[in-house]
Order: C-alpha cells, then sequence, then structure tokens
C-alpha cells in the first residue's frame, strides 16, 4: 500500500467556508488539500440568486461564485481530490483523512462538510424523488414548465425556492406547517407579491402519491384536523438542513441537532480540528459567515501549526 500523501492543512467541504479556508491557508503557504465529494460551490452552487454576499451589487448565481472562489484558492496553489470522507483518526499531531481514493495526513483539519436537506419522512417522498419530488427549485425548475408545484416549509430556503420555481411553473402553492413563517420579511414580501403564489397555512403533508410520477399530496389541517387532496405535478421540500457529521461522531463533540460544536477560533475540542460553515453549531447559515468562519479556521489553524 502507497504512504499516505502529507499536507498542512486538510479541508473537507469545497462550499463558502471550505474554499475560503483553502484560499487562506494557500495563501499562507500552507500546503493545503481540498477534499470535495460533490460539486463546488456546496450548497451555494445551488442558489440562483445571492443578493446579500458583499461586492456583488447586482445578484449574482450561487454556482458563479463557487467557480470565482474556486479560481481564486486555485491561484495560489490548493491541491484537490474528489471523493468522500470516510473517517478521521487522531495520532499524536497527526489527523488521518480516510476518503474513497485513499488516506491524506496533516496536523491541521478543517471541517467544512456543510449539510444535507432534511427529509419530510412522508409515504411517497423517497419512492416519487426524481419524479416530482425535488429538493432543489434551481435544479430542477424548468422541468416543471406550466405545471402545479408546491413548496413544503416556512423558511428562507422554502421562499427562495418557491419565488424561483414561480418562473417556470403555472401556479406553486407555498405548504407551511404553521401560520407564520420564519423565512425574512424581505423574503416573505416577495412571495406575497408574486400572483402566481399561493399559502397554504397550518397544513402538514401527510403522503405524496402517483403512479409513476407525482399525482397529488395529501394534507391535513393541524388546526382543525381536516384532510384533503392537492392535485399537482411538482413537490419541492424545503424543511431545513441536516449536518453532515456522520462520519465526526466520538471525534470532535456534537451538539443536539448533530452540528460541531466550535469555540469563536473555530476550535472544537480536538486539537488541530477545526469546523467552519453551516456544518457548525449556531452556524447562521449565510455564505458571508461561512466563507468568515473558513477563514477564522485557517488563521488559527496556522497557528496551531507553526506553535507545534
Ligand atoms: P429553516 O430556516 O430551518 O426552516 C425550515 C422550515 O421547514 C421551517 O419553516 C420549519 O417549520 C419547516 N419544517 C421543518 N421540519 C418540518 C417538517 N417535518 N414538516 C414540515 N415543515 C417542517 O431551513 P431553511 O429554510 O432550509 O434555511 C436553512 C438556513 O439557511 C437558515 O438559517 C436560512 O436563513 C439560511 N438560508 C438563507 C437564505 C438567504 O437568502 N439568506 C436562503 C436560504 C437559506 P417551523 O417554522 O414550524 O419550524
Amino acid at each position: 500500500m502507497s504512504a499516505a500523501s502529507r499536507f498542512d492543512v486538510i479541508i473537507v467541504g469545497g462550499g463558502p467556508a471550505g474554499l475560503t479556508a483553502a484560499l487562506y491557508s494557500a495563501r499562507a503557504k500552507m500546503k493545503t488539500l481540498l477534499i470535495e465529494g460533490s460539486a463546488i460551490g456546496g450548497r451555494m452552487a445551488e442558489a440562483w440568486e445571492i443578493e446579500n454576499y458583499p461586492g456583488f451589487t447586482e445578484a449574482i448565481h450561487g454556482y458563479d461564485l463557487g467557480q470565482k472562489m474556486f479560481e481564486q484558492a486555485n491561484k495560489f496553489g490548493v491541491e484537490h481530490a474528489q471523493t468522500s470522507v470516510i473517517g478521521i483518526k487522531i495520532d499524536g499531531t497527526d489527523k488521518t483523512v480516510t476518503t474513497g481514493i485513499g488516506d491524506y495526513i496533516a496536523p491541521a483539519v478543517i471541517i467544512a462538510g456543510g449539510s444535507e436537506r432534511r427529509k419530510l419522512g412522508v409515504p411517497g417522498e423517497k419512492e416519487l424523488t426524481g419524479r416530482g419530488v425535488s429538493f432543489c427549485a434551481t435544479c430542477d425548475g424548468p422541468f416543471f414548465r406550466d405545471k402545479v408545484v408546491a413548496v413544503i416549509g416556512g423558511g428562507n430556503g422554502a421562499l427562495n425556492e418557491a419565488t424561483h420555481i414561480s418562473h417556470f411553473a403555472s401556479k406553486v402553492y407555498v405548504i407551511h406547517r404553521r401560520d407564520s413563517m420564519r423565512a425574512t420579511k424581505v423574503l416573505q414580501d416577495k412571495a406575497f407579491a408574486d400572483p402566481k403564489i399561493s399559502f397554504i397555512w397550518d397544513t402538514e403533508v401527510k403522503a405524496v402519491e402517483g403512479a409513476d410520477a407525482v399525482e397529488r399530496l395529501k394534507l391535513k389541517n393541524v388546526k382543525t384536523g381536516a384532510e384533503s387532496v392537492l392535485e399537482l405535478q411538482g413537490v419541492f421540500i424545503a424543511v431545513g438542513l441536516v449536518p453532515n457529521t456522520d462520519y465526526l461522531k466520538g471525534l470532535v463533540d456534537i451538539d443536539p441537532y448533530g452540528a460541531v460544536i466550535t469555540n469563536d477560533k473555530m476550535e472544537t475540542n480536538s486539537p488541530g480540528i477545526y469546523a467552519a460553515g453551516d456544518v457548525r453549531a449556531n452556524s447562521v447559515r449565510q455564505v458571508v459567515t461561512a466563507a468568515g468562519d473558513g477563514a477564522t479556521a485557517a488563521i488559527y489553524a496556522q497557528k496551531y501549526i507553526s506553535e507545534k
């Protein structure tokens, strides 16, 4: 078996937190490896319009912002591995990161693996995913041209999905389990002003049904108990995020929601292991704060390495 490659800093995740950490590490002349399992940009790449990242007076597509961050980090010599991390082992100051394509060793590891979309867990959701059930309006919007769709959820994610899919669909229902939303007012105002979007309040989805593709939702009003059926062709599920931390259990402290606990230096309880972005407990899950976390983690990782 070939010897594992050695780096100063290994970064897990290629979203805004990981890409910024990579930029800061490589620019500080740390030998830096960025490991990404899927697309550069992470969940940011799915955002149709980002209008709150400083410096861009016109909204920028998340994919484009991810590519720019990637190019900027690459200018300073970041190395890449496209693979998934299976586990991390600690041996003194060495951390061995085991992936699908081999092991990598470094004294400092920055966990920036982001989060996954939460599932509703109702009958039909899994079976009809890709056949009318989607978790990404930016990716799948054009498939729903002139169709009736629903977006489930009441957060920023749901209203972003709804206002994006309304460019394509003939009708968009936002179905929320309460009678008020946690989405920011600016997104609520945009959705309320959209003539194609209607809201169904206090309502839970009990099942997604259809023979080969989505045909209807079974709904229940949580206040009255009344059950109803909504005929449609598409369902976008936007009910929050779950941090990607399964491979970290037992290695670093994790909070009850599955997020990595850090201090304000992005240090975990395990020396030399940092966390940044959505994967971190109490993250406000913004591109700009993920980038800030990534920079902070990289700066303290350099300090850790120089003191060793
Ligand atoms: P979120 O803010 O956690 O909202 C999740 C929504 O789904 C809530 O309305 C919640 O209802 C609902 N929900 C959760 N579990 C459910 C279930 N089992 N059945 C039905 N409804 C359920 O998640 P998000 O909207 O994905 O946003 C995640 C984070 O990313 C947030 O911090 C958000 O601010 C950020 N984000 C920011 C932007 C932006 O434009 N700046 C865009 C997208 C996302 P309750 O309200 O009743 O709990």
